[in-house]
């Protein structure tokens, strides 16, 4: 089939965070497929329908709704149990424990995010005999005080990486059949890595999804439906992994190839701490900014002087919006640019006035508000002999006077 440009989508994918894809597979609208329950055969008619438009990543080969949801699968009103007795899967989780356990310390403590019907994790629990197991699903089974199995607790709530990693040290984080419902499953595991790098604390972990290598070669469709939003190939599941800083142990396969898992242990990601540190201060400096700035523009209001902005637009319009530069206080809006004149600053209403206005009508203060142009601003004025008494930049949180106090302007 020939490459045309409607077949090309610029998506991010869910697995590696590229941003082409390719058209793979289009459903006209489907109701959910598993989460949905009708009651009724006229409720099983009637079903909204989702959209799905499966497409492919052609950097990893990952296979994902773009058009997915999560906020429409009803997993608070029909639990997302999986359903599986057989033999061969049995045994492959025996298989996955017995494994598991070989990498546990004594008395481990064992994360599951996602934690279902809660079996898996019981099991694991049965089999090591001692630790602390902590299973984390908001619409997942609930801990029962009254059967309680010391050790193993049932939280109906999300997994949160940071809260969790500050405090506890797990031994190991264990996630299977979660990752491909998530519309961001790679976000997922690298705020994961982030936290576990954050607290200084590694631990082993183990992720299990489907797989659809056999989908592919053998022509499947009916493994495509709107719960599924991100299909996993061998590769883009590797991918995800490589991208979240995760160093794999051991990748493996179970019930004939339908499903991939990984053991990987989280890597030191070297990434600078500074921009943690510098944004978490740019933050608090910018809400103290706030405040101290509406307080001195109201010092000015009431002192009764004459005031001007000077910018209608752009920085200055953020300034003004920013710092609630109303109309009813701070009137006089001027602009150098002839062709913003007669506009209205947007989000405060000021209309523009071109800046010659000063001449006529000079004021006390001027506020300028894009600090780097503050000094061509002031030639201009000076050689357009408008008068005034002051210029104000804001720097460092505070507003200050061009002329005579520091800053880098
Ligand atoms: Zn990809």
């Amino acid at each position: 089939m020939k490459l045309t440009a409607d077949k090309i989508r610029e998506k991010t994918c869910p697995a590696c965070g590229h941003h082409v894809a390719v058209q793979f597979m289009k459903e006209n609208l489907q109701p959910l497929a598993t989460l949905a329950w009708p009651r009724s055969e006229q409720a099983a008619n009637t079903l909204p329908g989702l959209p799905q438009d499966f497409i492919r990543c052609i950097r990893c080969g990952h296979i994902y709704n773009h058009d997915f949801k999560y906020e429409d699968v009803p997993y608070s009103d029909n639990p997302n149990l999986m359903f599986n007795k057989g033999k061969i899967w049995s045994d492959f989780i025996v298989d996955v424990q017995n494994k598991i356990q070989t990498y546990l310390p004594e008395n481990p403590i064992v994360i599951e995010i996602g934690h279902g019907d809660g079996s898996f994790l019981a099991s694991l629990h049965r089999l090591c005999g001692s630790g602390t197991f902590i299973g984390y699903d908001p619409h997942g089974a609930q801990h029962d005080t009254n059967t309680e199995v010391q050790g193993l607790y049932f939280k109906n709530e999300l997994f949160k990486p940071v809260q969790l990693f500050s405090e506890m040290k797990p031994d190991l984080i264990v996630s299977r059949h979660v990752l491909e419902h998530l519309v961001n499953p790679l976000g997922f595991l690298q705020s994961v890595a982030f936290a576990s790098n954050h607290f200084k604390t590694f631990p082993l972990t183990y992720f299990e999804v489907p797989c659809i290598d056999r989908v592919l070669e053998s022509g499947r469709t009916v493994d495509f439906y709107y719960e599924h939003s991100s299909q996993f190939t061998s590769k883009s599941f590797n991918e995800m992994l490589h991208q979240s800083t995760l160093s794999i142990n051991e990748i493996g396969y179970g019930y004939k190839k339908e499903v991939i898992y990984s053991f990987c242990t989280i890597k030191d990601s070297g990434f600078p701490a500074q921009y943690i540190d510098e944004s978490l201060t740019f933050y608090e400096n910018a809400e103290n900014s706030l405040v101290e700035i509406k307080h001195q523009l109201q010092n000015i209001f009431e002192s009764g002087k004459k005031i001007a902005i000077w910018g209608g637009t752009g920085k200055s319009a953020a300034f003004m919006c920013r710092y609630q530069v109303d109309k009813d206080r701070f009137p006089v809006v001027v602009d150098s640019d002839k062709f913003k004149v007669g506009t209205y600053v947007p989000g405060t209403g000021q209309e523009i006035k071109f800046c010659d206005w000063l001449v006529e009508n000079p004021v006390d203060i001027i506020i300028i508000p894009p600090q780097w142009r503050a000094k061509d601003i002031i030639t201009e004025i000076e050689s357009n002999n408008i008068l005034y008494g002051q210029v104000l930049i804001e720097h460092n949180g505070v507003l200050v006077d061009f002329k005579t106090e520091q800053h880098p302007y």
